[in-house]
């Protein structure tokens, strides 16, 4: 299958400059927005099933799951959710639709200090994005429920995303963050632990 290289919005691109660049002590927010955004997945599915009997989905056992790999220092956040067609990565992951996201980045700019930044963070929740705060690396694979074909994106966050079709997606999204190595004096935590994950959820 073909792979697709595609520019980030601007905005998109500033607000990762902001995720990679952070300042903010409290890294562990990642977590909580990519938990929240698994659980609104499982949520909007649950919905889609009862408003159309006939979609292909199974929505017997909805859930999160975490898993760590301590060798490959990676974190999973999978869910077995609604997904996302390949145009709806584009559109949802490529850009920033949400125009709160350019008040937080004005509001961001004005705040002198990391106790304002994470305070803006928590108010507006910068989502998806947030996982660059502790990786180098992510990658999306997720199938709509009720289509066939799934997407892989995956971005080092430097400008570019890439896009391709899979056909082995499972149903959901799972979403795999390429840690940076722990940095205890700048709060960036061994995320593979599983006593550090079980205290962030
Ligand atoms: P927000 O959650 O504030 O809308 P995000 O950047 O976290 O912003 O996510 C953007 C959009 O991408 C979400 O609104 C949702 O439509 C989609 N999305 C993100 N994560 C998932 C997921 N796990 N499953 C399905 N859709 C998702």
């Amino acid at each position: 299958m073909s792979t697709e290289t595609f520019e980030f919005q601007v905005e998109a691109r500033q607000l990762l400059q902001l995720m990679i660049h952070s300042v903010y002590s409290n890294k562990d927010v990642f977590l909580r927005e990519l938990v929240s955004n698994a659980s609104d997945a499982l949520d909007k599915l649950r919905l889609a099933k009862l408003r159309d009997d006939t979609l292909d989905a199974d929505v017997s056992d909805l859930h999160i799951e975490l898993e760590a790999d301590r060798e490959a220092r990676t974190l999973t956040v999978r869910d077995n959710g609604i997904g996302m067609s390949y145009d709806e990565v584009g559109e949802l992951i490529g850009t920033i639709a949400n125009s709160g996201t350019a008040q937080f980045l004005k509001e961001l700019k004005e705040a002198q200090d990391a106790a304002g930044a994470e305070g803006l963070i928590g108010q507006f929740g910068v989502g998806f994005y947030s996982g660059f705060m502790v990786a180098d690396e992510v990658t999306l694979v997720t199938r709509k429920a009720g289509e066939k074909q799934g997407t892989r994106w995956s971005s080092r966050g430097e400008g570019t995303y890439t896009l391709e079709r899979v056909d082995d997606a499972p149903q959901g999204t799972s979403v795999v963050l390429h840690l940076k190595p722990a940095d205890p004096d700048n709060q960036l935590h061994d995320y593979t632990s599983v006593w550090k994950i079980k205290e962030i959820v």
